[in-house]
């Protein structure tokens, strides 16, 4: 049996998501009506490309433009919606602006209508707020609760190793390498980053030097007993530490301000709208300080 109209539809805007996820345009072109209208609601500070764009060559113009300055790191669909020749979709982006090197994070849903397979009409809504922020670096209050005073307490799962934090920490990190994934065996590592000065502890430890591709050398503490990983101390700076997060006590603030190797992060992966988001690793540490200093001013 021949697919009918609306599975033709569904297909054409699987292969067009797909296709837009790898930075390769061509599904979406090919279908791309002659008299197809393209609609951009945006604001115009983030997305200059905003308003109606006519005609085919009129939207693979536009096209050209947008990925001359931005390419996406990540284009996934939440769900698709479809009533009729209409599909709807919500879709997790992030998307790196080369002119300026910042990386937001966004939801873009869509309205794309078809007729026979090709498409007629799009029209995409920008979640504006969150894009504008991350773009503009303009201060929106979020959902992040306060950060409690310290000291901030946690330890291991038998409870033979405790840890005690004495100031407010440097940062608050996610890493999605391999290693970190690895190392955590969930999909990222949650780390607090602070001054060893501040941090205390007690109950038996036992180490694991890990050395990175770039040399520098790590020692991974955990409790004797139970095994649980509780902090890093990179040799190279002895004057800090990285706390994990997930065994403090009370983790409900934890949220983080800073996310790296981003390409790397797990399918569905939410990222704070105000947190920093960093291809790869960042030049220095000070980066981390800086974006969780932003979040939380003094
Ligand atoms: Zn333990
Ligand atoms: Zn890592």
């Amino acid at each position: 049996m021949a697919p009918s109209n609306a599975e033709l539809n569904q297909q054409a805007v699987r292969n067009i998501v797909r296709g837009l996820a790898t930075n390769d345009l061509r599904p979406l072109v090919e279908a791309l009506d002659e008299d197809v209208v393209w609609i951009s609601h945006s604001p115009p500070a983030f997305f200059r490309f905003g308003g109606e764009h006519r005609g085919r060559i009129g939207a693979m113009e536009l096209l050209a433009k947008i990925y001359a300055d931005f390419s996406f790191i990540r284009y996934e669909t939440d769900g698709l919606v479809q009533s009729g020749d209409e599909i709807w979709a919500i879709n997790n982006i992030v998307v790196h602006h080369r002119p300026s090197d910042r990386t937001a994070s966004l939801r873009l849903s869509f309205r794309m209508t078809f007729r026979d397979g090709k498409l007629m009409r799009y029209e995409g809504f920008f979640d504006s707020a969150s894009a504008l922020a991350q773009m503009g670096r303009l201060p929106i209050p979020g959902p992040r609760p306060a950060l409690p005073p310290p000291p901030h307490k946690g330890g291991c799962l038998c409870g033979a190793v405790r840890w005690q934090l004495n100031a407010r920490p440097l940062g608050i990190n996610a890493c999605h390498c391999d290693d970190c994934r690895k190392l955590t065996g969930a999909a990222n590592l949650l780390m607090l980053l602070a001054h060893s000065a501040d941090f205390t502890h007690e109950g038996k430890t036992e180490r694991y030097r890990k050395r990175a591709d770039s040399g520098r050398e790590i020692d991974i503490v955990r409790c004797a007993n139970c095994g649980v990983r509780l902090w890093h101390e990179p040799l190279s700076s002895p004057e800090y530490v990285f706390v994990a997060a997930g065994t403090l006590d009370d983790p409900g603030w934890a949220i983080p301000t800073s996310h790296i190797w981003i390409e790397k992060a797990a399918p569905g992966t939410q990222f704070a709208p105000d947190a920093l988001l960093v291809e790869g690793q960042p030049a220095s540490r000070q980066v981390l300080f800086d974006a969780f200093s932003r979040v939380y001013p003094g």
